[in-house]
């Protein structure tokens, strides 16, 4: 997390309305040019992707530390743009007058997604697994498959119920629970991260995979070289405790994508030719690899975080996720979450009697205390959710400027059990004096040329891996693996 936590509320409920008033009409598909049934209009489609891309940029970040690279997406993907349908002269003016935005997002996670209305985003841990232009042109090309497809539209119009269910209001900042109150922990963020779970159908996703390859192949990419890199997600996916990337989750199986592909690809006549390699590796040398230890990262049981100077303890054992909104733990078998997060109040006390005078919450207990030396105020109580009644301990800090807000959310049975672990972590919170934890600084990409023989572990060797990658990850990277000799003068990617 980072001090830019500002998934507003007020954003958050304009969206809302937007959605309540949308009903169903009917959409032109620009990928097929075939009629649709869809739940927004054009219009409401850029008014939904433009307030759910302020809450994106809040949640994860834009990573923008390398105008250059930002610069080389962005003439990529306008490149692939340009052959789609957006630039033909038969589609309405509203859509060819609506720019697209294309945002790197400072996150390590694998993926890349689409808003409506014309908002595209890949994280720089994309970046780092992609290998040349023409897999990131059939990325691009699919993202934009998925805008011009109108397929949220489409999504909403089929779901509009589900959609409620999952717009419906969470208090306390976030964190909805059922009987297993984790699994509202990837469910967390504001609208806009909800829009991204409206998970578009396989025909959806194969319509996308089309427009992928066919605006890569016009823009005179080779396409077929995706192929290699969906065989890199399935890898991925096959990690053990890895998370499974929700370019990975939403999409058809890159297994069966590894063929289709090339399949789609060879198609065209004439074929693409562009691969773009060595322009490639050179635009994302020096990306940061894996997590960036200056936004917070976990060590030994320990939450740091280098900029907002503060650690914290979590409890033993659990899973933990961080971004730039917030610090989520969760217990591993999903009966209680805290979250660490910033609170919008000017102090500990007014944060707290802000909790209490929400309608849903019955207060049980509340007063001031210190932490660490750091005026504080707790509310424990219930709170009325959706899916019933959870029970939950806050706990606000005033730190540095800021109020940090540390929540956690049981059943009301397990509050007995989780109770303490809620105290004692918020009772962790402290300043970060160490200058070995405060001076952590990020792992960057260094693409170098293999000597003859060597093995990617040998050239591993005595290198520090990045914060959260494996070996594995670095040679799932290079769409290679550890111990096959390396052709002489391959360019490889390394942690500096
Ligand atoms: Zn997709």
């Amino acid at each position: 997390m980072r001090p830019l936590y500002a998934a507003s509320r007020s954003a958050a409920l304009s969206l809302l309305v937007v959605l309540l008033a949308a009903c169903g009409t009917t959409n032109v598909n620009y990928v097929t040019g075939e009629e649709q049934r869809g739940a927004y209009t054009w219009a409401q489609e850029v008014q939904l992707g433009t307030e759910a891309d302020q809450q994106i940029q809040a949640q994860f970040g834009v990573y923008d530390e390398d105008p250059a690279l930002t610069a080389y997406v962005e003439r990529i993907a306008q490149d692939v743009l340009s052959t789609s349908a957006y630039t033909d002269p038969s589609t309405p003016a509203e859509i060819r007058n609506t720019p697209f935005t294309f945002r790197i997002l400072d996150s390590p996670v694998v993926n890349a997604f689409a808003l409506p209305g014309g908002f595209v985003y890949v994280t720089r841990g994309l970046l780092t697994y992609l290998e040349n232009e023409a897999q990131l042109a059939v990325v691009l090309g699919h993202e934009i498959g998925h805008v011009l497809g109108r397929h949220s539209s489409e999504q909403a119009a089929r779901a509009q119920l589900n959609q409620f269910g999952l717009l419906g209001a969470a208090i306390l900042g976030g964190v909805v629970g059922g009987g297993r109150v984790a699994e509202g922990i990837l469910n967390y963020g504001g609208t806009g991260l909800q829009l991204l779970q409206l998970k578009y159908g396989r025909d959806a996703e194969r319509e996308a995979d089309q427009a992928g390859v066919a605006y890569a192949e016009f823009a005179d990419y080779d396409a077929s070289e995706a192929a290699r890199f969906f065989v890199s997600l399935e890898r991925l996916g096959e990690q053990a405790g890895q998370s499974v990337p929700s370019f990975l989750s939403t999409h058809p199986d890159p297994g069966e994508r590894a063929h289709t592909i090339p399949q789609l690809a060879a198609q065209y006549d004439p074929q693409g030719t562009r691969v773009v390699e060595a322009e490639y590796l050179a635009q994302i040398e020096g990306i940061v690899l894996g997590e960036d230890p200056r936004q917070g990262y976990t060590e030994n049981g320990v939450f740091y975080h280098p900029e907002l100077r503060f650690l914290l303890d979590y409890p033993n054992g659990w899973q933990t996720q961080n971004s730039p909104a917030a610090f989520l733990m969760g217990e591993p078998n999903g009966q209680a979450v805290m979250q660490l997060t910033l609170a919008q109040a000017q102090s500990a006390r007014a944060a707290g009697q802000a909790l209490q005078s929400q309608q849903a919450v019955r207060a049980q207990a509340a007063g001031a205390l210190s932490i660490n030396g750091n005026a504080a105020y707790r509310v424990e109580g219930t709170a009325q959710q959706q899916n019933g009644t959870v029970a939950f301990s806050a706990t606000f800090i005033e730190f540095g400027g800021n109020v940090y807000q540390v929540l956690g959310l049981t059943s009301v049975d397990g509050f007995g059990s989780y109770g303490t672990a809620f105290r004692q972590t918020a009772g962790s919170f402290a300043r970060l004096t160490d200058s070995r934890y405060l001076n952590r600084s990020p792992s960057r990409l260094e693409v170098t040329r293999a000597p003859g023989g060597a093995t990617l572990q040998a050239l591993l060797r005595g290198r520090t891996l990045p914060l959260g990658l494996t070996e594995q990850e670095i040679a799932i990277m290079n769409q290679t693996d550890l111990t096959s000799r390396l052709p002489s003068g391959e360019s490889v990617k390394l942690p500096e």
